[in-house]
């Protein structure tokens, strides 16, 4: 009697272990199938672009919907370099060697002599936005056309200046030209504005 319910005893016991254990086992299981939580994606602002003037953006946009030639996309100097930064009165993309700095622009090798040798003249002043580049953009385009047409060149700075009592920054195109050819510009740019 005593030992049937020893036996009994170590059956409960050994049921008890197995029990135990494929309940580890399923715990186990579940813990290491559960669904990792999301990982929360931080919200970054994507804001590679550094700010350019609306007009550039817009020439951006066109210029990525056509694609350009590959000898455009390089130095014209160095074909294996590709082009970085545009002359302002070629309009041509130059790596870093072929182009240098000067006040807020940059010019060519062969333009920059050019720039230093010339006194420039304002032919044209036009105020931008955001909301109407349009104007701006046919500037441009009357400046690229002038120079590959006609070969008199000219160069738009940009110019900025803080409205105080509105509290934001207008933006003026001013279109350079050399003193000489000052007239001249000046006669085809009259139906512009
Ligand atoms: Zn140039
Ligand atoms: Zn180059």
């Amino acid at each position: 009697m005593e030992n049937t319910a020893l036996i009994l005893i170590a059956i409960a016991l050994i049921l008890l272990v197995i029990v135990i254990g494929l309940l580890s086992v399923l715990i186990y299981k579940l813990l290491k199938e559960r669904p990792q939580a999301p990982v929360e994606t931080p919200k970054t602002e994507v804001k590679n672009e550094p700010e350019y003037h609306p007009v550039v953006v817009e020439r951006l946009k066109e210029a990525k919907s056509f694609k350009p030639k590959r000898s455009e996309l390089f130095c014209p100097n160095h074909s294996d370099e590709p082009g970085e930064v545009t002359c302002s009165i070629c309009d041509r993309m130059y790596c870093k060697a072929c182009i240098k700095p000067f006040k807020t622009m940059h010019f060519c090798k062969e333009h920059l002599p050019l720039i230093m040798k010339h006194e420039w003249d304002e032919i044209l002043t036009i105020k931008t936005s955001t909301t109407d580049p349009e104007q701006g953009v046919r500037l441009y385009d009357i400046k690229k056309n002038i120079f590959e047409k006609e070969q008199i060149p000219t160069y738009i700075e940009t110019h900025y200046k803080i409205n105080v009592d509105h509290d934001f920054i207008e933006t003026y195109l001013v279109l350079f030209g050399i003193k000489e050819n000052v007239d001249e510009l000046k006669k085809k740019l009259k139906n512009f504005l």
